[in-house]
């Protein structure tokens, strides 16, 4: 997919950890339609916007099962752009840590362990079903969106004493305190 929006296209507002869409466990997806597709192109432009390379449609606070990614390809390095819908993860392999921030959660990174390769079948924006196989930071990223999707954060894979370390970040986020440098 070429760049899919332009300085034209609206942006959203990406909201923070403590908002309830954040715990909610998104729709599926039913009609694939313009506007569902103009959708898309805002999320794109937000994901830039804030620097992401990937957006959950709940971190705009839209509990729909559509997600964006904008990796840059690990061979040609151009950037590579998915939007999808209804992802279901088959086959996960492997285990792989590496370190995750997210949008939502701004300022706390952590070390996450998941699966290194997956399969994962989805709609594309005009209701085509997929499969695609991905692997390393495709799959990282996929996985950590399609969690927001189940109104799971990353902050959840972390074991009890690192999320006890984070506890007083989390509380200021969640109070929408800023944080300390
Ligand atoms: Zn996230």
């Amino acid at each position: 997919m070429t760049k899919p929006y332009d300085e034209t296209t609206k942006k959203h507002k990406v909201i923070i950890y403590g908002h309830p869409t954040l715990r909610k466990r998104a729709e599926e997806i039913t009609i694939f339609d313009d506007n569902l597709r103009e959708f898309a192109r805002e999320m794109f432009a937000t994901m830039e916007e804030y620097e992401g390379i990937g957006l959950a449609a709940p971190q705009v606070d839209r509990p729909i099962r559509l997600l964006v990614v904008g990796v840059p390809d690990e061979e040609t390095e151009e950037m590579f752009y998915m939007a999808v819908a209804n992802p279901v993860v088959k086959e996960p392999a492997g285990t792989y840590e590496m370190e995750e921030g997210c949008l939502s959660i701004p300022d706390i990174r952590d070390t996450v362990t998941r699966p290194d390769s997956l399969t994962m079948e989805y709609d594309t924006l005009e209701g085509e079903h997929k499969t695609i196989k991905a692997t390393g930071m495709l799959a990282r990223v996929l996985q950590h969106e399609i969690d927001h999707l189940n109104g799971i954060l990353f902050i959840d894979h972390l074991s009890p004493v690192r999320r006890a370390l984070l506890s007083g970040k989390l509380r200021r986020l969640e109070r929408g305190e800023s944080q300390e440098p």
